[in-house]
């Protein structure tokens, strides 16, 4: 009989649920361990209800703008008099429930695909029991079942995806109804009056941004110089001049050391108010967000986007031989191998890159590695990441820091979208499109597009990376007229003549 090879995954979300897809494609035995639903975070709580969100602050924001530059008015007489910018308003719950509806339907979805592989799900907490290594290699999970039963699984290999959980702060304590996390603002009936969020990366500029289209008045409490402190610095600046433009209160510097409920009796000073948003006017109906600095500022609510803890506790790593490091992130290799023999590890609890397709790819190469078929190694190089503001920022491969670390010797050029004619059309006047390429071969290294729907147009740039295009070729490749890619192009020509004016001279 054919050996059959017993793979059991802990954590369902991407890097769980693609990795046994794989496996059972592989002809292996597979058991995906799940808490809280196949998806994950990313499909319950995290990715695909922020980006359902945001597709109605997309409208929103296309409203708003659409009455300035492209003269849309709405047939019952708005814009809103009290102001005028805005012509349409949102119904909160209508779109929490769908976003809601959509995350369900996604998880349902994932299982049955899962399901019809061949791959046993088990709802429950896993973790690696005590004994190490059977003497034919095999490992014991076991799975804490919700009636209370105690399951035995026997695994050739464990893969361990556990995700993480956002990081709370001792004296900013959620309470989910005025304090929140991003996973419990889908509970929110009616849009927050004033909103106070509290961190200022990827997930809290992308809230902001969207609760500000949405109607809320949005104070962005960021501890550092400026915004998204792990992005191009062109395209946080060109963020944070949208976000102040559109009215939000951006605070750099200003670390927020408590978060506590108060009532409005007791409040010092009042925010401003947007007619559109909720109503309150009980005791604890407002927050309170005390700054290192001394000041104090308030709001209806308060979102907390202070970064994630990994869910790597209790999961009996220390006793199997799982190194992890300060931060508790597990620790593997590019192959998704940890310090234990047979065990692996992919996603969000390693830290390695926080993103559902690497989630997906580490998940996915441990399976490979795992079952024995040919493996590429992980190239964070390649990855394509976006940040869904408005606009939006997409960026793949080496970056700006890369090279003025000189980790990456290259040319780089920046193209503002104000020049592209379907730019113009469009009343597009944020934003560009950025190049780094080699300075000798022209190979395209890395890139930025800082526009609209940048998620869609950086795909260029990442085939550009990821297959060593020159800028010659970028720029000779035919883009539709007028489009925004055509932007690309012309800065991959601008790059092109540079690098020709360099080498002459
Ligand atoms: C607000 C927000 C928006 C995001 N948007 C994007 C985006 O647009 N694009 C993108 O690529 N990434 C995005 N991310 C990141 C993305 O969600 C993560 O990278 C992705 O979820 C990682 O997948 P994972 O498989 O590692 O973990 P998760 O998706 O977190 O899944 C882990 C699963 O393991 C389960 N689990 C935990 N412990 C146990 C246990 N002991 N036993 C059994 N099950 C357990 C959990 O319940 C969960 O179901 C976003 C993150 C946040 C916070």
């Amino acid at each position: 009989m054919e050996h059959v090879t017993r793979i059991v995954i802990i954590g369902g979300g991407p890097g769980g649920y693609e990795a046994a897809l794989v496996a059972a494609q592989l002809g292996a035995e597979v058991t995906v361990v799940d808490r809280d639903g196949l998806g994950g975070s990313a499909v319950l709580t995290d990715c695909v209800p922020s980006k359902t969100l945001i597709a109605t602050a997309e409208v929103m924001t296309t409203f708003d703008s659409s009455y300035e530059e492209l003269g849309i008015l709405v047939a019952d007489g708005t814009p809103d008099a009290a102001d005028p910018a805005r012509v349409v308003g949102v119904d909160l719950g209508k779109v929490n429930r769908r976003v809601k509806r959509l995350a369900i339907a996604q998880s349902h979805d994932i299982t049955q695909a899962v399901t019809r592989a061949g791959v046993t799900v088990l709802r429950g907490r896993g973790r690696l029991g005590a004994g190490g290594q059977g003497l034919d290699g095999s490992r014991e999970v076991l799975v804490d079942h919700t009636d209370g039963r105690v399951e035995s699984l026997r695994a050739d290999a464990v893969l361990i995806s556990t995700g993480v959980r956002p990081r709370e702060l001792p004296d900013a304590q959620p309470d989910g109804e005025r304090i929140l996390t991003w996973t419990q603002v889908y509970d929110l009936e009616e849009l927050p009056r004033e909103l106070i969020v509290v961190g200022s990366g990827v997930t809290g500029a992308e809230f902001a941004g969207a609760y500000q289209a949405l109607g809320s008045n949005v104070t962005l409490v960021s501890s550092r110089d400026r915004v998204l402190p792990g992005e191009d610095p062109d395209a946080a600046e060109v963020l944070e001049d949208v976000f102040r433009r559109r009215g939000m209160n951006v605070m750099s510097r200003s670390r927020a050391v408590t978060v506590k409920r108060i009532s409005a009796r007791t409040e010092v000073a009042e925010g401003p108010s947007s007619p559109k948003a909720g109503k309150e006017g009980g005791v604890g109906d407002r927050v309170e967000v005390a700054l290192a600095d001394g000041k104090v500022i308030t709001g209806t609510h308060c979102l907390m986007a202070v970064g994630s803890i990994p869910n790597t506790t209790d999961l009996g790593l220390e006793e199997a031989g799982v190194a992890v490091n300060d931060w508790g992130q597990i620790k593997v290799d590019r192959v998704s191998r940890t310090s234990a023999p047979g065990v692996y590890a992919a996603g969000d609890c390693t830290g390695v890159f926080m993103l559902a397709s690497v989630a997906a790819m580490q998940g996915r190469i441990a399976m490979y590695h795992a079952l024995g078929d040919a493996v590429q190694p992980l190239n964070l190089k390649t990855v394509a990441s976006n940040v869904f503001t408005d606009p939006e920022i997409a960026t793949v491969g080496y970056t700006h820091a890369d090279v003025s670390c000189g980790k990456m010797d290259a040319v780089e050029i920046k193209l503002p979208l104000r020049g592209n004619p379907r730019a113009k059309m469009q009343g597009i006047r944020d934003g560009f499109v950025k190049l780094f390429a080699r300075p000798g071969t022209g190979i395209v290294v890395g890139g930025v597009v800082v526009a609209p729907r940048a998620s869609e147009l950086i795909h260029a740039l990442s085939l550009a990376v990821d297959n060593n295009l020159t800028v010659e070729q970028v720029a000779n490749t035919f883009t539709v007229y007028p489009s925004l890619s055509g932007s690309t192009a012309e800065a991959a020509r601008q790059l092109h003549i540079r690098k020709r004016e360099g080498a002459g001279s």
